[in-house]
């Protein structure tokens, strides 16, 4: 049960954090005797907020690259150990997740690497390379060129294989359905575009989940392309994170749906040596960045399991700062943006849910203009009972 939540300040000095912390306890312990849930209890380490990450995005591998989107096995090789060189640690997407959600620490200068469309060299020659390596990996899959699949060929991986390498820990996440420019409408009304939209990013997250048994909470944009409709389509999906392949070090707060990827081809080599060497542009970190993790009383709690599948939702800001109190936005996972009510005098935040939330995990995400700067926090709890399984299956069945 941990109630130590992450917020992200941009230029906060650490010796007001320090103060907030403490006149936040005795707040938050005021508010936990209140709801008589149990006082809030330290996280276990701090979590390095100005770690940097890349996230390296590949297609196929091909001794003689047929297009720029094709590597040489040799080169692919020879960039895996440079990452080594320099000092960059491979971490799995979960790890990167939990970081970004202020549970875990990551090395310094990390990256991810990520190999897009679900192309069979993917399983059969990068996979051996990056097994030598020990470097986890996520491929990103549109589920259309899946074997079978209505836009298949010749060089596409089969479920069978996507399994073998779900079996082994390798990370599978969506790149959509069909593979189309997200942000092209051509000719959709409103209504056509909002359902192929979601479509695309829920149905491609649905699919995978049901073919592999897996949960997805990160999505490629075909070509990196999005909008306001497309990044909206995300969020009420329940993706963590979106991936653009507009290539630059990821901070802590980047926006989760815009997180750039450098996309490593054979005619630009220049551009996995940028990456590599952590030189070039840093988005949503860098100097300024300070960490600040407080204590923030939730219902549920975080990490909790619940049985009311249409839970009341309360956080009490009191630990945040000086709050705009017209600033203050609930988001959850599932569900999207929610008419929540803040209370200026007890600064709790709260919402009913209406509807019944799925089983599975639930995130709620605050946001607030705290002392004149947007701040977000977030924490997950799970529903986990008779009536949402019910609601579920009877989701499924329609
Ligand atoms: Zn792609």
């Amino acid at each position: 049960m941990r109630l130590f939540i992450a917020f992200l300040f941009l230029c906060l000095a650490l010796a007001a954090c320090k103060k907030k912390s403490q006149a936040g306890a005795s707040a938050a312990q005021d508010a936990a005797q209140a709801s008589s849930t149990p006082p809030p209890t330290p996280t276990p380490e701090p979590v390095d907020l100005n770690s940097e990450v890349i996230v390296l995005c590949y297609h196929r591998f091909e001794d003689k690259p047929k297009d720029s989107l094709a590597i040489k096995p040799s080169d692919f090789e020879a960039q895996m150990q440079t990452l080594k060189d320099n000092g960059v640690t491979v971490i799995p997407m979960a790890d990167f997740l939990a970081w970004r959600r202020g549970e875990k620490g990551i090395p310094a200068k990390s990256a991810i690497v990520s190999i897009d469309d679900g192309y069979i060299s993917g399983y059969s020659v990068g996979w051996p390379i990056l097994k030598k390596f020990g470097y986890p990996f996520t491929m990103f899959i549109y589920t259309d060129y899946v074997k079978g699949g209505p836009k298949s060929g010749g060089q596409s991986i089969s479920w069978e294989q996507l399994a073998e390498m779900r079996d082994a820990g390798v990370d599978i996440q969506s790149h959509t359905v069909s593979h189309s420019s997200l942000n092209a409408r051509k000719g959709k009304n409103d209504e056509q575009y909002s359902a192929w939209l979601k479509n695309e990013i829920a149905g491609s997250k649905e699919l995978l989940e049901q073919k592999l048994g897996i949960q997805i909470k990160a999505i490629a944009y075909p070509y990196g392309l999005h909008n306001d409709a497309v990044r909206e389509t995300v969020k009420q999906a329940g993706y963590e994170a979106a991936f653009t392949v507009y290539g630059q070090r990821i901070g802590h707060s980047a926006e989760a749906t815009m997180i750039g990827r450098y996309a490593i081809e054979s005619s630009k080599p220049k551009v996995f040596e940028e990456a590599a060497n952590f030189k070039g542009s840093v988005e949503g970190g860098g100097a300024g960045a300070m960490p600040a993790a407080v204590t923030m009383v939730t219902q549920p709690m975080d990490g909790e399991t619940v049985s009311d599948p249409s839970p009341e939702i309360k956080a009490n800001l009191a630990t945040l700062g000086d709050v705009d109190p017209k600033s203050v936005t609930m988001r959850i996972s599932g569900v999207g943006l929610v008419p929540a009510t803040y209370d200026p005098e007890t600064k709790l935040v709260s919402y009913r849910i209406t509807q019944k939330l799925y089983t599975g995990q639930v995130t709620v995400i605050v946001g607030a203009t705290v002392n004149g700067r947007k701040t977000e926090a977030r924490w997950s709890f799970n529903v986990g009972s008779k009536e949402a399984k019910e609601a579920n299956q009877a989701k499924e069945a329609s």
